[in-house]
């Protein structure tokens, strides 16, 4: 039997089309945007790792795609302004 054995490089090349075709369906949940290039991953859950750094580092793809469906889709906009809410409700102390 011959053994596939696949380089990091190939590996990473794959996580990087994977998201990258995966993100051309997608849209921000807050409003609407959605070119690929502005959509990000906001966690819902607690989050394992962050998605970016995972698709550079050697976690496989079945690892990224259980993370991504932890996860809501928001353009960097959206997602700035809810990390600036959440920071914000935080100093308002609620
Ligand atoms: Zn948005
Ligand atoms: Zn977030």
């Amino acid at each position: 039997m011959r053994k596939l054995k696949k380089s990091d490089k190939r590996k990473k090349q794959e996580k990087k089309d994977f998201i990258k075709e995966y993100k051309k369906h997608l849209k921000c949940e807050i409003c609407g945007e959605t070119h690929p290039a502005c959509l990000e991953f906001h966690h819902t859950e607690q989050k394992s790792f962050n998605i970016s750094s995972a698709v550079r580092s050697s976690s496989n793809l079945d690892e990224i795609k259980d993370e991504i469906k932890k996860c809501k889709v928001l353009c960097s906009n959206c997602h700035k302004k809810m990390h600036y809410d959440e920071n914000h409700s935080i100093l308002l102390d609620k």
